[in-house]
């Protein structure tokens, strides 16, 4: 049930977990790649990518979002 992750192959057998939003100019919008799905997601939650349950979000990613929020609160 925890492998409903959408991941990018490499075709070499190689996969890799994609930043799900790409809204951060400094995103890195494709994680490394690695030899399985299990490494992969090993590796975005070495980077502390936000897991959602469903798809991740990388650290830059998720700084926009709060500032975003944080721009809204503001504009009251
Ligand atoms: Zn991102």
């Amino acid at each position: 049930m925890s492998d409903e992750i959408f991941y990018i192959e490499d075709g070499d057998g190689g996969f890799a977990i994609p930043c799900q939003l790409k809204i951060a100019a400094d995103c890195v919008q494709v994680g490394e790649f690695c030899e399985s799905k299990e490494d992969a997601r090993h590796w975005a939650e070495e980077e502390c990518w936000i897991f959602s349950g469903e798809w991740y979000l990388c650290v830059e990613c998720n700084q926009q979002i709060m500032l975003n929020i944080s721009k809204l609160q503001t504009k009251k």
